[in-house]
């Protein structure tokens, strides 16, 4: 444990302890201050995301910049009332009383971000924890060189720094800083580090939010709006260059329809980035080398029917996608994570939802299909973090819809008043009046205090 890191946690600790950050218009004050940073260095954000990973300007506006600028004027709307006491009833047995749930803040949380949208996915974390009257610590992904180090330089100069601190690093620093207390940690990443930073909060009896991914699925059947669904299945995918925990993973089809969705798949991506995407201002790149190499791996011995061009140079890879692969081929073993999209083709639609169950519970399900029963069948025999029916991701467009894992991709949520929550603390309170106290529930007990109890009860 690094000196250096138990200072900086002791000073911020000692800022909560002030009480200064908990009246709202303090709150208030550091949410427009980052509301301002993202509006001032629009530019700056969207430069950084370039370089580290080839994202187009719109897609950084609509995934990062414009989803936390929401993401804030969301909190900053309806933050009075997310902190007020919630009214609950209270029996007979406690009357004359009243209950309520008091929300109050946790204290120093931490917040560990990944590098596929490395903005977004610390920051608005942070926009949560900021409502709920924290002070942070937060912690960019390494791998996100470019956004890593703006953010860095950027948030000490909008925020207060007594309350809100970055630690940049790798394995490194996320070790050092795990060995302090924390009042609750959350963690966007994947299964292995998960286990490592659920361990770590152990120690500290820490909650913890984990934001994990695992392989969504996306049945397609044969009753869809094929053109819609084909542009929505390629507009979810290849965002980012398929580096999105909530991409539709694999797509489960019928045999008989399998042909006509690939051509209409094909011919969206044609469409959206060209003939030869890797010319495209919009197509973005893989992270880094070694993901690249991952990537490429899952190629080998695979039905490629569509892309697979890549240049290790550019960190390219084509928008992939691969027929019927071996089930228990790392493609369909691993959360692939990058722009191959496997098409598994069942005898019969209905099967989807028992190939779905013999898999880990993913992050996310999408669903394409105009029946209501098929829809019903699907959200009531399968269990995912979220559902979407005829679209992809754009759940997430919704702040009143909570986001986070269930079973192995992750626990815990949050996005609008679903992260406040997660950074507070639901204090139960029950008050009582003084002014009418029968004797039912005091020594010396007696039959007739036994019968009463009884009937109020
Ligand atoms: P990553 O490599 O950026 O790691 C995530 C964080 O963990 C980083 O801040 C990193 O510094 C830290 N870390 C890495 N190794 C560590 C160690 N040994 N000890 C402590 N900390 C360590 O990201 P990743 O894991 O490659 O992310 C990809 C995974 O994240 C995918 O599974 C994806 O689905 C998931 N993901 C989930 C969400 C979500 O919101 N649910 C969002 C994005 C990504």
């Amino acid at each position: 444990m690094s000196v250096e890191m138990a200072n900086l946690v002791t000073g911020l600790r000692s800022f909560y302890r002030s009480g200064a950050t908990k009246p709202l218009n303090w709150r208030r004050h550091q949410l427009q201050q980052l509301l301002s940073m993202t509006q001032t260095h629009q530019q700056d954000i969207v430069q950084a995301l370039k370089l580290d990973l080839g994202k187009a300007e719109q897609e950084s506006w609509l995934a990062e910049i414009g989803f936390l600028e929401d993401d804030i004027n969301h909190s900053l709307k309806h933050l009075q009332k997310w902190t007020k006491p919630r009214k609950l009833s209270t029996p007979m047995v406690a009357q004359p009383g009243s209950s309520w749930l008091q929300p109050e803040p946790l204290g120093v949380v931490l917040i560990i971000g990944a590098w596929n949208y490395p903005f977004q996915l610390l920051l608005a974390p942070l926009v949560a924890a900021i409502a709920a009257g924290n002070c942070a610590v937060v912690k960019p992904s390494e791998l996100a060189v470019h956004t890593s180090a703006l953010i860095a330089s950027l948030l000490p100069r909008y925020l207060d720094r007594q309350a809100y601190a970055v630690v940049e690093g790798g394995v490194q620093e996320t070790t050092d800083v795990l060995t302090q207390q924390f009042d609750h940690i959350l963690y966007t990443g994947g299964e292995t580090v998960g286990k490592i930073i659920m361990k770590a909060a152990a120690e500290h009896l820490t909650p913890v939010t984990l934001e994990l991914g695992g392989k969504s699925p996306c049945i397609v059947a044969s009753d869809c709006d094929l053109d819609v669904t084909a542009a929505r299945i390629v507009w979810s995918k290849w965002m980012n260059a398929g580096q999105t925990c909530v991409a539709p993973d694999y797509v489960l089809v019928e045999h008989a329809f399998a042909d006509k969705l690939i051509q209409a798949i094909q011919n969206k991506i044609t469409v959206f980035y060209g003939h030869n995407p890797a010319d495209s201002d919009d197509y973005g790149r893989i992270i880094n080398p070694r993901h690249l190499a991952r990537l490429q791996s899952y190629l080998q011995d695979q039905d490629v029917i569509f892309g697979g061009q890549v240049d290790e140079q550019q960190r390219y890879m084509a928008p992939t996608l691969v027929r019927n692969p071996a089930i228990d081929s790392p493609l369909m073993r691993e959360e692939i994570f990058g722009p191959i999209l496997p098409i598994v083709s069942l005898d019969n639609i209905a099967q989807a939802s028992d190939f779905i169950n013999q898999r880990a519970k993913p992050l996310a399900l999408y669903l394409y299909s105009r029946s209501e029963s098929l829809q019903q069948q699907i959200l009531t025999s399968t269990s995912a973090g979220s559902v979407c029916i005829n679209d992809g991701m754009m759940f997430m467009a919704n702040p009143d819809l909570p986001f986070g894992g269930v079973g192995n991709s992750g626990m815990g949520r949050y996005h609008g008043r679903w992260g406040f929550d997660t950074f507070s603390h639901l204090k139960a309170v029950m008050k009582r009046s003084t002014w009418f106290d029968v004797n039912w529930r005091y020594p010396p007990f007696s039959a007739g205090k036994m019968k009463l109890l009884k009937m109020i009860k």
